[in-house]
């Protein structure tokens, strides 16, 4: 059995997609398709708490192979999963007490609807993610943020699904010299099944 924490944002629940058709349907700013970075909220602070108090993280859609691998993994497995989400940690944003319980209970109902079964106590909210995932002693971690998915190499295995905002700037990450070896102990993924395949070999290589 694994303890197996998992990212929301750009894993599962596909914000940037709930953003910016928010953003252009209430607010008529065309923004873009996908985004390379995260970069870009900086400009649109105020739009991003409204959103947040009108149910942005209740309505994010969901990046469907990985929501249903996860469910699967719940109801057919003994593995152990956490969710590890840095919502409500933005510096720029003032994070009132309405604001952070918006947050709160939007990102609980969202799992209820979308992965009913998970146990939902294992949600937890963090701007330390290595710290966190280091106290739950997680096995795997996947993310879609390349800083926090180098930082997780030195406490489990560490997972990137791929997006166009953590390629750009592997790119300049990988020419940090202190982080080349981090950077080489990422595994890159295309969906968050392909990290199961991988544990099932890894448990049958401990079986072995
Ligand atoms: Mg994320």
């Amino acid at each position: 059995m694994a303890k197996i924490c998992i990212d929301l944002d750009g894993v599962l629940a596909n914000f940037h997609l709930e953003f910016i058709q928010r953003a252009f349907r209430s607010h008529g700013i065309t923004i873009g398709s996908e985004p390379v970075d995260y970069d870009y909220l900086d400009d649109y602070r105020d739009i991003f708490v409204e959103e947040v108090m009108s149910g942005l993280f209740r309505t994010c859609p969901v990046y469907k192979a990985n929501v249903d691998y996860v469910n699967e993994l719940i109801e057919t497995t003994e593995h152990e999963v956490y969710f590890i989400t840095a919502r409500t940690t933005d510096e720029a944003v003032k994070w009132t007490y309405d604001l952070r319980r918006k947050v709160c209970e939007d990102t609980h109902d969202w799992l209820r609807e979308h992965i009913p079964s998970h146990p939902h106590t294992n949600l937890i909210f963090t701007d330390t993610k290595f710290e966190a995932v280091c106290k739950i002693g997680g096995d795997i971690m996947v993310e879609d943020n390349l800083r926090t998915a180098a930082k997780v190499v030195g406490c489990c295995h560490s997972f990137l699904v791929d997006r166009p905002w953590n390629r750009e700037s592997a790119a300049k990450e990988a020419d940090r010299r202190d982080s080349t070896l981090s950077m080489q102990r990422i595994h890159r993924v295309s969906e968050i099944g392909n990290t199961l395949i991988q544990l099932d070999k890894w448990e049958k290589r401990y079986e072995g």
